[in-house]
């Protein structure tokens, strides 16, 4: 797959088709979102909210979460807001996500069998790896508890509007979850 995509990529740039996503750093809406790695959403999430390359920071995880306070996407959340003039964000989890029913219970057998010793996964438990991997479970109240750690971010300021929504992940229908 790497290979084709390296090929494509030779033809990308010598036939000269990035020059309509030419743009600077700046998040020209002002703009960030936190949503799902689905690849459901890889096109359809920019598409359904008419945003182009140039207009939103778009910030990726399983599930769209923020699990701890000092986890990768409040950190990028943080970049966008103080280094690229954001100062409005929108949370957006999808219908049918796949980190909503995921469980450490059912990582575990897979990690064991690729591999991963008992004794290092004995380890990982000590440090809370059941509540890491842990899924969010109801899609609404997740969007909740994450636009709350973004809002009560002793780090994140005051006049940042931050709103929840959910998307569909067929037809792109975003629905406000409001708290
Ligand atoms: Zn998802």
């Amino acid at each position: 797959m790497i290979k084709s995509i390296l090929h494509h990529n030779r033809t990308f740039v010598s036939r000269k088709a990035y020059e309509p996503f030419v743009t600077d750093k700046f998040p020209e809406k002002k703009l960030a979102i936190l949503t799902c790695m689905d690849t459901r959403l890889t096109v359809l999430l920019q598409e359904a909210l008419g945003l182009k390359n140039g207009d939103a920071k778009i910030i990726k995880n399983a599930g769209g979460v923020i699990p701890t306070e000092t986890d990768s996407a409040i950190r990028s959340l943080l970049v966008a807001i103080y280094e690229l003039g954001v100062n409005e964000v929108m949370v957006v989890h999808h219908s049918t996500c796949g980190a909503c029913h995921m469980s450490y219970k059912e990582f575990k057998p897979h990690m064991l069998e690729r591999g991963i010793p008992e004794s290092t996964l004995a380890e990982w438990e000590e440090k809370g790896i059941a509540d890491w991997l842990e899924g969010f479970h109801d899609t609404e109240a997740s969007v909740r508890k994450t636009v709350a750690a973004i809002v009560n971010h002793p780090l994140v300021p005051k006049d940042v509007n931050v709103r929840g929504f959910i998307i569909d992940s067929v037809t792109g229908e975003l629905t406000e979850v409001f708290e």
